[in-house]
């Protein structure tokens, strides 16, 4: 890693900002991930060092009036947002709203809604946007639970998808069908690790907006779980909804559940009102969680895992037992220079990422036989789902978290049903290495 000094975004002084949201808009983004805002509307704790938690479900109102305003205002585009007045927990509460601020400020965006899990945050998003008849398309490649929302829960209310190679020009030309209303595609996808030609995209999108009318306008929604905001940021390239979930590396520990949606403030209304009445809120305990360990910690952890990511990579590339490996960090990465370009901290470095996927040479049943010695023996990599957390995971995704896909839509998918999937943690490299190193030996 280069030791160039940290990108400072320097705003000028206007007269909306407190001289506290000031610091935190100059300050490095690794800076503002460790303070955020110093102080904010959100919640009066100017004693704490650390926000406190708050349990409690309903609030004063103190008058019908202020009840009745409250609930006219509630999502509201000319009510402060962090400022708003408090009615009941499914609305908005203080430690949510505390995690929305730092959250929008990691992903420079004007606003942030968080959801009880990263399903939560993408039904919500996708519900808010669209209406019966519209259509999506997406990439091929999408989180299991993505993909059987997208093909069989959404079109039971008139929302059909239509999935594509994103990074296909001819693909891309059914986004000039004019019901289509969203273009839903992961960063970095999971688990193939197909990275989105975004610049190319969006250009294409502009231009086919540039033919429509507010109300029918491309909304691209983009879920940069696997690159997170340390990695890249969509806004900057003219994305319009960013999606992560929570629950994986911006939670990092495997503690708290959660998802978040941010974007510019006109699509924020809709998607509190589509929490408010579907319910996927996020718990003030995990919100809590996530804002006080995850996020200050989010590019500490991010640049170890990373690290270790790029040391196993190498290992496998040169495995005389791997068929392949998928890693943006390496030369033999179809779209490296894509990588390079797209993947960087907002300190200017390189990031490809905490994880790797990968096929062994043969068939299912050395597969089986490879991961099972891993769960069976190994001491620093475990057998288990979810991601991006401070302990290495392995997993099979085409049996495990892509099950929902049917078998004969894998290859569609582009998942080869051997293909293993690897979280990086924290550990010594070396200790992850030699857990992998014994599997193989064993085959
Ligand atoms: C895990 C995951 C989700 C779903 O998040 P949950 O918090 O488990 O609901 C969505 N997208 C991607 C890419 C994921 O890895």
């Amino acid at each position: 890693m280069t030791t160039k000094k940290p990108s400072r975004r320097v705003v000028k002084k206007k007269k909306t900002l407190s001289a506290a949201s000031l610091a935190a808009a100059n300050a490095g983004a690794r800076s503002t991930m460790v303070h955020g805002q110093t102080s904010t509307k959100a919640w009066e704790f100017s004693r704490h060092l650390i926000p406190p938690i708050t349990s409690n479900t309903t609030f004063r109102l103190g008058s019908l009036d202020r009840g009745a305003q409250g609930f006219m205002q509630f999502g509201a585009d000319d009510v402060d947002r962090l400022d708003p007045i408090l009615i009941y927990d499914r609305l908005d509460e203080p430690n949510t709203l505390l995690l929305e601020e730092q959250l929008a400020l990691l992903e420079g965006s004007e606003a942030a809604t968080t959801f009880g899990s990263g399903m939560g945050a993408i039904s919500g998003a996708l519900l808010s946007v669209l209406k019966s008849g519209q259509r999506i398309v997406a990439h091929r490649n999408l989180y299991g639970c993505s993909y059987s929302l997208l093909s069989e829960w959404l079109p039971r209310f008139g929302i059909e998808s239509t999935f594509i190679d994103v990074n296909s020009r001819e693909h891309r030309q059914l986004l000039n069908d004019t019901n289509v209303r969203v273009l839903y595609f992961e960063c970095v996808s999971n688990p193939s690790l197909d990275l989105a030609d975004i610049p190319a995209i969006m250009s294409e999108v502009r231009k086919i907006n540039r033919t429509r009318s507010e109300s029918d306008r491309i909304i691209v929604i983009v879920d940069n779980t696997f690159a997170t905001p340390w990695g890249l940021r969509p806004l900057e390239w003219g994305i319009d909804l960013v999606i992560h979930s929570l629950t994986k590396n911006i939670g990092g520990f495997g503690t708290e559940m959660g998802g978040a949606v941010m974007g510019s403030r006109r699509f924020e209304r809709g998607l509190k009102l589509a929490r408010k009445d579907f319910g996927a809120i996020l718990s003030p305990k995990s919100a809590w969680g996530i804002n006080v360990y995850g996020i200050p910690t989010l590019a500490m952890r991010f640049e170890q895992q990373q690290k270790n990511a790029i040391a196993v990579a190498r290992f496998l590339e040169k495995h005389p037992k791997v068929e392949s490996v998928l890693y943006p960090g390496l030369k033999s990465y179809g779209k490296f220079n894509l990588a390079k370009k797209l993947l960087k901290t907002p300190e200017g470095n390189f990031a490809p990422g905490t994880m790797i996927s990968f096929t062994i040479k043969g068939d299912m049943g050395r597969c089986r036989k490879f991961v099972d010695h891993v769960a069976k023996n190994s001491y620093s990599i475990t057998l288990a789902v979810s991601l991006g957390l401070t302990k290495t995971l392995i997993e099979v995704p085409g049996y495990m978290t892509h099950a929902a896909i049917p078998k004969d839509k894998l290859a569609a998918s582009g998942i080869d049903p051997r293909l293993v999937r690897l979280s990086l943690g924290v550990e010594n490299a070396d200790d992850i290495i030699a857990d992998l190193d014994a599997a193989f030996r064993a085959l």
